[in-house]
Order: C-alpha cells, then structure tokens, then sequence
C-alpha cells in the first residue's frame, strides 16, 4: 500500500473508520457529512455546513450508543423511567455531546485542521428553546443526569415548532420576535415517520351496551390528529447509556380506517392539515401563570395521549400484560401540565383494552407520580368544564367517575367531612364548575413531591394540605439540582480545570467531592488562582455586554447579577429600587465611597403579563439615566442584556459575584438559578424562599448574605393587614426613589409610564417590596464591605462551590430513583455495531 491514509485505515477496525473519537477519524467523519449530506466540499462550505456536518459526526457516535441502550431496554425486566413534561429547555446539543462523549480536545484539533474554529462552530446551534424557564429547564437537567446514572429513561414532550419567543428591546421595552429554532434543520434529532399515533379530539360520546351486557362508551371525535415521533438522542457523561427524548409533531392523519367511525363523520374526522399542525405549532410563553385556552389543553392531551400509546405499545410488544404497566414504566409528571394522563390512562385501560374500572384506577395509581412546582395560585392549573368537555367529552366523562367514587372513599374515611369534600373534589362546585387538575394528579398518583424542603412543607401546608391530612405516605420532597456537566464543565471550564487541577476530576461525577476544595479556601495563591478565572470570566462577558448593548462595563466592579424570568414575585423591582437609591446617594453625596457595581438584569417577560414587561421598561430606563450621568463616574452601571436563554445564562452565571434571590419568602418553589450561580463562585443576597434556605445551610451562614422577611412574617403580616404605603412614608430614600420614577425622572418627565407599577407598589404590594426594602438595602452595604476583602470574598466564593455537591440534579435524580421510581443503574455495553451486522 502506497498511501499512509490507507496504511492507517488498515490498521483501524471497521467501527473505528466509522465511528471512532481521534481527531483523524473525527475529521474524516466532518468532511464525509460535508459531502454526503450537505452536498458541499471544503472551498464553497459555510460554517453553517461545517456545523451541520460536524453535528452529524457527532451524531453518529451518539447513535451507536443509543441503539445499545435501546436493545438493552428492550429485555423485558427492564424497568423505564417516563418523564412526562409540556416543556425542556434543552440549550444547545453540539457541546454538551462533545464534554459527555469526552471529545471535546479531538474536536478541537479536527477542526483546526479543517481551518475552523470550535468556538464558531458551537456559536452556530439554535438553541431548542421548549421551555419558559425553571421547569423546562429542570427537566433538561434530569435527562442529563438520567443518562449519566445509567437509568433507562424515556423523556416526552412536544416537538414545539417554535420554541420560547427572542426577546428584543426597543427604546427599552420588550419586543418578541418568534423563534423559528428549526429554519435551517436540526441534525440532533431523527425523525420517526413510521412511528405515530391517532389522538382524538372534540366529537361527543355515544353509550351502548355491548353483546354480553357491558356498558361500553364510544368516543366519536369531531377530529383526529396524528403525533409523529422525533427522537432527540441524550447521552450521559462518560458512558454507554444514551436516552431518548421523544417529542411529538402533530400532523394530519392521511387516511384512517373508517369502519371505526360513522360515515357520515368520516371528512369532518379527517379534518385539515393547518388544524392538525397547529396543536404542536408554539410553546405558550407564561411561566407561572395559566392559559385557559382550548389550544394549550389540546396540546396537554395531544403529548400525553401520544406517550401513553406508545408506552402501552413498548410494553405490549415484550409481551407484557397491560395489567402489570407499572412493572414496565413509572411515570413521572413534571407539573399537571400533563396531568390529564391520569384520566387517559383510565380511557385506554377501560375503553380500549377492557378492563374493570377498580383494576384500571389501581393499575393508573401505581403508575403516575406527580410533582408540584408551584404555589402561586394563579399557576395552579384548572379548566372550565364546559371547554373541557369540548376538547376532552370521554375524559370529563371518566373524571366524574373517578371524582364519584374517589368522593365516596373519601366520605367514608373522613365521616363525611363537606370541607374536606369540596376541597379534595377533582371538580370544583358552584355554577362555574372546574376540572382542577392537581387534585386529579393527586388522586391518581402514588406519590407527590415538592422540589425544595420549605416548598414541600409549605404544600402539607397549604395547597395540598387536605391530601396531606388523608395521604401524608404519598408525600416527599426532592429538593431540585442543576447538572454541574453542563453548568459547570461546558459553561466555565477555566473554573473546571482549575478545580480539576487541585481535585482530580471525580467531581463532575460525583459533586460532593468538592468539598475538597475547602482546604484551600484560605490559600491565598489558590485564592488568587480563583479570582483571576473569575476575572476573566468578567471580561469575557463585559466583552459581550458590549457587543450587544453598547454599555461599557468595568470587569473588577461587583458583577451584580439577576437573570430569570420576570415576575413580581421574583421582584426584580426591589433590586431596580436599591439601584435608585444608591445613585441618589451618589448624587446627593458625590464623593461618597461607592464600591463599584455592575448590575447586570435578564429574563423573559409573558407577552401578555404588563407590569413584567413594565419591570423591563423600568430597568432599561434607569440605566439610560445612571449610565449616562457624570456624577457617577461609571461606579454604577446598569444593563439589561436581552434575550435570556441557556445560551446567554451559561455566558452569565461564571461571570457573577453577587446572585440575586430575592423572591418573597414562600412564593418560589425551589429556584435552580440560585444553585448555578452558587456552583460557579457567586456569592447570594437573597432571602429564605425555595432552595435558598438549604443552600445556605450548605454553604454556611456566614457565606450567605440573607435579608427579608421569612415565610411566617410575610403571612403574619399580611394577616395583620400590611400597608405598604406605611414603608413608604416611613423611609426617605424609599420615598424618593418611587417618587423619582412617579415624576418621570427616568422617563424623559413622563411620569405616567409606570403608574400601574407604582400603584401596585403603593396599595397593594402583595409581594412585599416595600416591607423588605430597608432590609434589603442594609444587607447590600455588607455585599459591599464584603467585596473589599478580597481575600475575604475569595474565600467565600471557593466556599460557597465547595459546599454545593448536594444541588447536582445526579444527586436529586438518585432520590427520586430509590424513594419513588425503584429503578436502579443498568449499564449499557458498546457492541461493536458494524462488525455484528455484517
Ligand atoms: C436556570 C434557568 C432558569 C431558572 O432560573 P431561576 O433563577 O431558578 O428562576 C430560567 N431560565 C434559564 C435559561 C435558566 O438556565
């Protein structure tokens, strides 16, 4: 042989020609996808061809271990996992598949070779954007760390045509833009065409008895759609197991069996093609807020009904019997969001597969799991009867069933208690009746968890008190957790290495074993080590913030960072007041010592949420005027980068000092913000609400900075009757920072912009901005006195990643395994594909 290509080859196997991981075989693999599938060669490729051959490469090593995970699952005894979420925020895959593949270097090396840049490559990827915010992005997470532990799982959900709107912001409000995440392809998913089930919508039902006397019911639909399956591979870290993330498209069905339906129903059922793709077309964009709308509990119904079948089909197909589901699948419910699989699964059971009412609801009971996410009353999901009927008439049908009887064993465990009744009931009396669908979850389910330890007391307390009362062994908590692969290794991977550098790198796996760093918490070369990385991390983002917003930032000020949705309850204008009152003290006192800080705002606003969006408005105006104004002297900035998404948050997280939790106690279930930016060396100002409180438990009181009132206060206050026009007269600086904005100070002296944001401050507050404020003022002067220690705040910072093992989302999947999945590890074998088929 003459060529040293082919004396190479010769020398490989077949499967490391194919799909090997050395920067050679990686690049070949490049230029190969660059011929072959974008029909492009090196001279006339673009990135974007470079990207998409480089994804496919990628791709194909994925899919070599996900068709050994797949075989494997496909033994019977093989218990499932079923994650069942309306949304994941995955952010983009190219990366995250190099890190847990473990090639990260050879890409590098490959594609330098090729005259690219990794970096450019990466920068290429549309991030999906399936989620609003914390939950979706939770569920990401657990996928992550499913794949990691080796759990067989199977995460679905809907394939959204367009994902969570852009955000844009002109004259400083919010602009969306929609997200057409798909317009150039995705090559990280593989369409199932062959593999789609019918989901009935609408119609009405009719009631028969059967040949042998059995009452029977028949749903005819006033239409049909078809899910299609788009299968999106997730690799674990450094193994074999590679899950799949099964989204759905709904599409029109080409033709059905009519025999099922009566003719004269036949062109109706088949109804048209825009109607059908319509249900899987957006993501609703509220987060913590309802949509009462037909269209979001089609589309509820349209995923759950889809991952229902296709369970059915998997465990039917192994030849298990449809009686012992629950030994095949345990199926977890992100939120209620699909918490109508409870009343499908008693459809499927009774109408299709005709079994007895009891077997069914015990068989539903042992299968469905649900978690809470919230106590906000107004996220707590519940559909007017009548428009539920209209998309759903069998399952309202099943519901008063299960309502009936579930009422009667209630009755007769509680004598008959009416409170406890109507409180339980799965409908809601009165003339407006409604179909509340955590009390369905709850009724339906084996077990029922909170996400942090104060949101999970505060549900036996409050919203789900009178299940706790009649089921406290269904309740638990699993306090929630971010993947430090992701969060950590991709995101600040100068902080990895340096941590890697002294701990070995057991810790991506293992997150406790950070606490190996506390040693050299006090080492002031390792201290000095630590804040250079974190400079750095500054400068890359003050190089971004000007890029994209045209303020110039000082990377040694605080990075003062508050990056999340906008909401009141997260009130992101107790922080914007604290903004106002320091640059009047700088006004009133221009010589007054001011340590420098950069506030740093982002987050998404509901389109149709006005004081969020007016929050916006009020953030960017602040800015105009404070980082224009000479007296300051550039010791404050203010700047709302826009557009928050995975991709910004990892850009954000590394480069904060200061992290910004600051919700009204009780209101924010657990919050996984606050767990990054603890990982990545931020020191928190925050309240005791959510995760918060065990975070500080963790990394210690005195690396925590705390402020506000706690949950009881701010119920003891509000039963007290809270005036929050009191604070407001009662504290200058308060004052005038609400007046300033009251008079158009930040509003070219247009005042009446933010009326209804100041109204609600003033008469009704119901978050408690103004009680917290004087504390929350006072609690950021010690932030301050803090940052001029730096040794001082470097050991906080190396303290506070130490002490965060526990908020790895490996460790709460774990406690979901072992307390109410019952699933454990089941390594996944490489086979040598190739060479087997052949
Ligand atoms: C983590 C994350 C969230 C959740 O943030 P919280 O501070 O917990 O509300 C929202 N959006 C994105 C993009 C995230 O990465």
């Amino acid at each position: 042989m003459k060529s040293s290509t082919k004396d190479t080859e010769s020398i490989l196997t077949r499967e490391e020609t194919r799909t090997g991981l050395g920067p050679e075989t990686l690049k070949r693999a490049i230029l190969n996808h660059l011929f072959y599938n974008q029909g492009k060669f090196p001279e006339i490729a673009t990135r974007n061809d470079y990207y998409m051959a480089m994804s496919f490469a990628v791709r194909d090593r994925l899919l070599q271990r996900w068709v050994a995970s797949v075989k494997k699952y496909l033994n019977a005894d093989q218990k499932i996992v079923s994650y069942l979420s309306a949304e994941y925020l995955l952010g983009p895959h190219l990366a995250n598949n190099l890190i847990n593949l473990g090639i990260y270097e050879n890409m590098e090396k490959a594609s330098n070779s090729l005259g690219m840049n990794l970096d450019w490559l990466i920068a290429k990827e549309q991030e999906p954007g399936l989620g609003n915010g914390g939950l979706g992005r939770l569920a990401a997470c657990y996928m992550d760390s499913l794949a990691t532990l080796e759990i067989p799982a199977i995460g679905y959900g809907i394939r959204y045509q367009f994902g969570i709107f852009e955000q844009d912001i002109k004259d400083g409000w919010q602009i969306e833009d929609t997200d057409n995440w798909l317009r150039r392809g995705n090559p990280w998913e593989i369409a199932k065409r062959e593999l789609g089930y019918d989901v009935k919508l609408g119609g009405y039902v009719q009631h028969y008895t059967d040949i042998n006397g059995k009452f029977k019911a028949n749903w005819i639909p006033g239409m049909i759609v078809k899910g299609i399956a788009y299968d999106t591979p997730i690799l674990g870290y450094r193994v074999n197991t590679c899950n799949t993330l099964r989204l759905w498209k709904s599409e029109a069905p080409k033709s059905f069996d009519f025999q099922t339906f009566n003719q004269g129903l036949y062109s109706g059922a088949v109804s048209d093609k825009t109607v059908c793709e319509n249900i899987s077309k957006v993501l609703y964009p509220n987060d913590e807020q309802r949509e009462g709308k037909i269209l979001r509990l089609q589309q509820q119904y349209f995923f759950v009904s889809c991952s229902l079948q296709d369970m059915i089909a998997i465990h039917l197909s192994q030849g298990g019997k449809i009686e012992r589901f629950y030994d095949k699948f345990v199926v977890q419910l992100n939120d209620t969001h699909p918490a109508i699989g409870v009343a499908e699964m008693m459809r499927l059971l009774v109408d299709v597969y005709e079994v007895e009412w009891d077997l069914a609801w015990d068989i539903t009971k042992k299968s469905f799991a649900y978690t809470n996410h919230t106590l906000l009353p107004e996220a707590l999901e519940t559909w007017d009867q009548d428009l539920f009927q209209s998309v759903l008439p069998r399952h309202l049908e099943i519901i008063q069933e299960i309502n009936r009887r579930f009422l009667d064993e209630v009755t007769i465990r509680t004598y008959g208690d009416q409170d406890l009744i109507s409180s339980l009931s799965i409908i809601s009396d009165g003339p407006w009746k409604k179909i509340r669908m955590a009390n369905l979850a709850c009724a339906g389910s084996f077990a029922i968890n909170g996400v942090a330890a104060l949101h999970s007391e505060l549900l036996k307390k409050t919203v789900l008190k009178d299940w706790y009362q009649l089921w406290p062994e269904k309740f638990s908590n699993k306090t929630n957790g971010v993947t430090p692969r992701r969060w950590m290794v991709l995101s600040n991977p100068k902080l990895s290495s340096l941590i890697s550098s002294k701990i070995g790198e057991g810790w991506i796996k293992n997150l406790d074993e950070l606490t190996g760093l506390e040693q050299y918490a006090d080492d002031p070369s390792f201290q000095q080590e630590w804040m250079v990385v974190k400079h750095e991390m500054k400068k890359d983002l003050a190089k971004r913030i000007l890029q994209r917003t045209k303020i110039k930032v000082d990377p040694s000020s605080i990075f003062d960072v508050h990056v999340k949705r906008i909401h009141e309850y997260k009130r992101q204008h107790l922080n914007i007041l604290h903004v106002i009152a320091l640059y009047n003290r700088i006004k009133q006192n221009p010589d007054a010592e001011v340590v420098p800080r950069t506030f740093i705002f982002a987050g998404k606003a509901a389109p149709g949420y006005h004081l969020a969006k007016l929050m916006i408005k009020l953030i960017t105006s602040v800015a105009d005027v404070v980082n224009q104004d000479p007296i300051v002297k550039d010791r404050i900035k203010v700047v709302f980068y826009p557009n928050y998404n995975v991709t910004n948050a990892q850009r954000i997280y590394p480069a904060a000092d200061v992290s910004e939790q600051i919700s009204t106690a009780g209101k924010e279930a657990s919050g996984t913000g606050n767990m990054k930016l603890s990982m990545n060396g931020a020191l928190t100002i925050g309240t005791l609400d959510g995760a918060n409180v065990e975070i500080r438990d963790c990394v210690g009181a005195e690396n925590f900075f705390l402020f506000g009132l706690t949950e009881e206060e701010v119920q003891q206050k509000k039963s007290e009757g809270y005036n929050p026009f009191d604070y407001y007269m009662a504290n200058p600086e308060l004052k005038l920072a609400i007046d300033q904005i009251n008079s158009g100070y930040f509003s070219h002296m247009n005042g009446s912009v933010f009326k209804d944001l100041i109204n609600s401050l003033l008469y009704h507050d119901q978050y408690l901005v103004l009680a917290d404020f004087e504390s929350y003022v006072a609690e950021q002067e010690r932030v301050a006195e803090a940052y001029k220690d730096k040794q001082r705040w470097a050991k906080m910072s190396i303290l506070n990643a130490a002490r965060m093992g526990k908020f790895s989302s490996d460790r709460s999947i774990k406690d979901y395994c072992d307390d109410i999945w019952k699933v454990g590890p089941s390594p996944v074998e490489l086979v040598d594909f190739h060479q087997k088929t052949q």
